[in-house]
């Protein structure tokens, strides 16, 4: 029996495939969740705290291989360094090794709750400075163990900024399929950087995944987009990350800003396998904010068009109805707009993964306007913490979730700050502007 196989996320498909292959949709067109075939002992949470005195063994080090008996899908032995070595893909043992809950005070008086159970986990501290390092490394490692020549992806930048930083270091070749215009600068930046070819598509991020798949069907390229299994079993490094913190004892929330909605399916996952394994007692509840300007989920799910909520439905999401949502859109010539360009994504591609999320944890899903992001991206920069705008969407939507009695004052809240800083025009523009709520501007002499 494999280790590990690709399961249909369908309920009434079910088919699954082994994992030599870099397929992510099943026939049936739903996409595919990576299945271990043997529940993980807890003795293991041991395992982990004695690996943080790393002892110079990158494997160790890194926030995400740390966990690796979690994620082994290539079936090794996970005691064994040279396994590790000759599988695992990692920078160096630096993904996610920065990355934790941290109690940031100014930002909980915001966000009006208690100091000491609002936290906030920077995941801005990766080696590319975002997230997607985490799921990058698992990506990667599955596409060595497929020899693949070139990685391919879309992005608004922090994947491809990522994506080409493992690239570079594993000498593959990588495609990122860019936005023209919608990215920010220091993330194109990055792209260049570190040795990727950048193809500018005229469009939005949506228009550039299109197109990137398309490349990746024809020249056998290898996605390392969300749509992957691979790289949503590296981003539950996130959440194994939170849950040691707290002592495998759940927080009652768990906050992102959505996007592809990438985290939340992963969140999801993880939380439904630790909750079956017996690691924890209850599931937190999900909060996915959104941005005004790029809604798509929020609407959905709380039923703002055709007066229908779109919810998982056991496994068939009306998914027609997303399509005709879609159609309606650009039929009123609505194109997603913030500028919080991490998440300016109008047709989330994990919609379904992700209506499984707020259905096991009886999420929810608000939105948050572009004013109120960049006065959560400032308060967190008030307590010494770095983060992007897209990140201010965690605190700015607490705040909200807080003022409609959703959240609670004593409720225990972890939010993800998904990525720093990387577009310096916004700070200084935010604090030039006297009106803005946390803005010093500059003195002249
Ligand atoms: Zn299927």
């Amino acid at each position: 029996m494999p280790v590990a196989i690709k399961k249909c996320i369908n309920p009434s498909c079910g088919l699954s495939f082994e994992i030599e292959n870099d397929f992510y949709k099943c026939p049936c067109g739903s996409l595919l969740d990576i299945v271990y075939s043997v529940a993980p002992s807890k003795d293991l949470i041991e395992v982990f705290y004695a690996r943080r005195n790393h002892g110079g063994n990158i494997f160790n080090e890194s926030g995400v291989w740390r966990f690796r008996d979690l994620i082994n899908f290539l079936g090794i032995n996970t005691e064994s360094f040279d396994e590790c070595a000759g599988g695992l893909v990692s920078l160096d043992g630096a993904e996610g090794r920065l990355s934790r809950p941290y109690k940031m005070s100014k930002v909980a008086d915001y966000a009006m709750m208690n100091h000491d159970n609002f936290l906030l986990q920077p995941e801005g501290y990766n080696p590319s400075g975002s997230f997607k390092d985490n799921g990058m490394s698992t990506a990667v490692t599955h596409a060595k163990m497929l020899s693949v020549k070139k990685l391919i992806c879309a992005s608004t930048g922090n994947t491809s900024a990522s994506a080409a930083m493992y690239a570079a270091n594993e000498n593959i070749e990588c495609d990122v399929y860019i936005p023209r215009g919608e990215v920010a600068a220091g993330k194109l930046g990055q792209a260049f950087q570190f040795g990727a070819q950048v193809i500018q598509v005229d469009g939005n991020f949506d228009d550039a995944l299109e197109a990137s798949l398309a490349e990746a069907d024809e020249t056998q390229g290898y996605t390392v987009n969300s749509v992957n299994p691979f790289r949503l079993e590296g981003q539950k490094a996130i959440v194994y990350r939170v849950m040691e913190h707290l002592n495998w004892n759940p927080p009652d929330w768990i906050v992102y800003p959505g996007g592809a909605l990438g985290n939340t399916s992963s969140c999801g996952k993880c939380l439904l396998e630790l909750y079956q394994w017996g690691w924890i007692k209850k599931i937190p509840r999900i909060a996915v904010i959104n941005a005004e300007g790029a809604n798509s989920f929020y609407e959905l799910v709380n039923g703002l068009f055709e007066n229908k909520r779109l919810d998982w439905n056991c496994g068939r999401p009306d998914l027609e109805m997303v399509e005709r949502y879609y159609l309606h859109k650009q039929k009123n010539g609505f194109h997603p707009k913030t500028r919080a360009t991490a998440i300016q994504i109008g047709k989330p591609a994990n919609i379904a993964k992700a209506l499984r999320a707020i259905e096991i944890s009886k999420g929810v899903v608000t939105q948050v306007s572009d004013e109120d992001m960049t006065d959560g991206m400032s308060v967190v920069g008030l307590n010494g913490f770095d983060c992007e705008m897209a990140s201010g969407a965690v605190p700015a939507g607490v705040r909200k979730l807080r003022k409609e009695g959703i959240i609670e004052s004593d409720d225990v809240v972890v939010g993800i700050l998904t990525g720093r800083q990387k577009d310096p025009k916004l700070p200084v523009e935010y604090h030039s502007n006297r009106s803005n709520r946390y803005a010093r501007p500059a003195k002249h002499k």
